[in-house]
C-alpha cells in the first residue's frame, strides 16, 4: 500500500553537524551495500528503507557497484524512491560513489575525470534522480593526480549533479592534500567515509585530527564488522547471516574462536550496560564528537530498531573504557 512516513520521525533521532558545513546528519545512517541487489528480496529492501525513514534515518548511502549485480542497488533504490519517497526528496541525503571496478576497459575504475563523470551520470539514471546530495571518490587512486580526481568532484558540483563531495578510505596525508585542493577549487570537502569499528581503529591514528582541523565530517562504515560485533555468531553460524549466505566479503572462516572469545567478552560488558553488543559497538564510535554518523547495514528492519536504541546510552565510564580496551588489545 501507499507509504505514509511516521509523523514523529524526527523526534528521537540525534542529528550532528557534519564538520564545518551547513549539513546535519543522523547519528545513524543506512548503507545499501548488501541486501538491496537483484538477488535480494525487494519487499524486504523496501520495508527496511521505510523503517529507516520512520526512525529519522534520513541518509541513505549507495555506490555505483552495490548489488549484486553492480548497479542493482541503485536501480532498486530508484524503484523504491519513486514509489515511496518522491514527496520527501528534500528531507533526504542520498549519496553515491565511484572508485572501484564498475565497467570493463580503462575508464570504469579508479579516479580519472572520465570515470567519475560518466559513473555519476549512470548512477543518476539508475536511481531516477536529478542530483545526489553527496558524491564520493570511493578509494584513493595512487596513479591519478589528485588534482584531476578532485577537479572532477568540483566539476560535478558545478554541473549541479551533486550538492557536496566526499572521499573514502583516504589516508590522513592524502586527505590533507585532497582537502587543500578542493578548498582552492571552491568546493570544500564535506565528509570522509572511513572504515571504523571497535576492532579497526586506524582513523584514531591521525585521520580524525586532520578531519577536525580541516572542518570535515566523518561517517564510519562497517561499524559492526559486518555483523561480527553483534551476538549473532556466538551461538553458531545462522543460515541467514552474511557470513553463511554471502561470503564474498565476510568469510565464515575469518570468524575464529579467538575472535569469538573477544566478542563474547564484549557482549558481557554490553549486557552490564543494558545494551546489545550492536548498540555498544555503535555507541563506542559516537562517543567521539568528530564522528558525525555511523553507517550501518541491516538485513531486516528489526536490526534498525535494535541499532537506534544505542542512542539511549552513548556514555562510557572510565572503568568501561579500560575494560573494553583490555579486551580489544588482549
Ligand atoms: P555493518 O558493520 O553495520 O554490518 C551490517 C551487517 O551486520 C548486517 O547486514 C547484519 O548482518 C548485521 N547487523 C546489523 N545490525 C545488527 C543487529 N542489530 N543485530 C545483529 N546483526 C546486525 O556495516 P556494513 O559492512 O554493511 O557497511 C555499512 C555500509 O557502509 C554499507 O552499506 C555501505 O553503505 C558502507 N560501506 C562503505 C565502504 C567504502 O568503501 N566506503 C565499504 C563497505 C561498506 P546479517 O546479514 O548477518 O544479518
Amino acid at each position: 500500500g501507499p507509504y505514509f512516513p511516521a509523523v514523529e520521525r524526527y523526534d528521537n533521532m540525534i542529528y550532528r553537524r557534519c564538520g564545518r558545513s551547513g549539513i546535519d546528519l543522523p547519528a545513524i545512517s543506512l548503507g545499501l551495500w548488501h541486501n538491496f541487489g537483484h538477488s535480494d528480496d525487494f519487499k524486504n529492501s523496501r520495508t527496511i528503507l521505510r523503517r529507516a525513514f520512520d526512525l529519522g534515518i534520513n541518509h541513505f548511502d549507495l555506490a555505483n557497484n552495490y548489488g549484486p549485480p553492480y548497479g542493482s542497488a541503485e536501480e532498486n533504490f530508484g524503484r523504491i524512491f519513486d514509489k515511496d519517497f518522491t514527496p520527501y526528496r528534500d528531507e533526504l541525503i542520498i549519496s553515491s560513489k565511484a572508485g572501484w571496478d564498475m565497467w570493463p576497459g580503462p575508464y570504469g575504475n579508479y579516479g580519472s575525470r572520465k570515470y567519475l563523470i560518466a559513473s555519476l551520470d549512470q548512477s543518476l539514471k539508475r536511481m531516477g534522480l536529478e542530483y545526489v546530495d553527496i558524491f564520493y571518490h570511493h578509494r584513493p587512486d595512487p596513479k591519478t593526480p589528485l588534482e584531476e580526481t578532485m577537479g572532477a568532484l568540483d566539476q560535478i558540483v558545478r554541473q549541479g549533479k551533486a550538492l557536496y563531495v566526499g572521499i573514502s578510505q583516504y589516508s590522513a596525508e592524502d586527505t590533507e592534500k585532497a582537502a587543500k585542493i578542493l578548498k582552492e577549487l571552491g568546493t570544500p570537502c564535506l565528509i570522509h567515509q572511513p572504515r571504523y569499528s571497535m576492532m579497526d581503529r586506524w582513523v584514531e591514528d591521525g585521520l580524525l585530527d586532520v578531519l577536525e582541523d580541516r572542518g570535515i565530517g566523518a561517517i564510519a562504515f562497517s561499524p559492526l564488522e559486518q555483523g561480527v560485533l553483534t551476538d549473532k555468531y556466538l551461538k553458531g553460524f545462522p543460515e541467514d547471516s552474511r557470513a553463511v549466505k554471502d561470503g564474498r566479503y565476510l568469510q565464515a572462516g575469518a570468524i575464529t574462536e579467538e575472535l569469538l572469545d573477544k566478542v563474547k567478552q564484549l557482549n558481557g560488558l554490553a549486557q552490564k550496560r543494558g545494551q546489545s553488543l550492536a548498540q555498544m559497538a555503535i555507541a563506542w564510535l559516537l562517543k567521539d564528537r568528530r564522528i558525525t554518523s555511523v553507517l550501518v547495514g541491516v538485513s531486516r528492519p528489526s536490526q534498525l530498531d535494535d541499532n537506534v536504541k544505542c542512542l539511549d546510552n552513548l556514555e562510557f565510564s572510565q572503568t568501561e573504557r579500560s575494560e573494553i580496551m583490555t579486551i580489544l588489545n588482549g
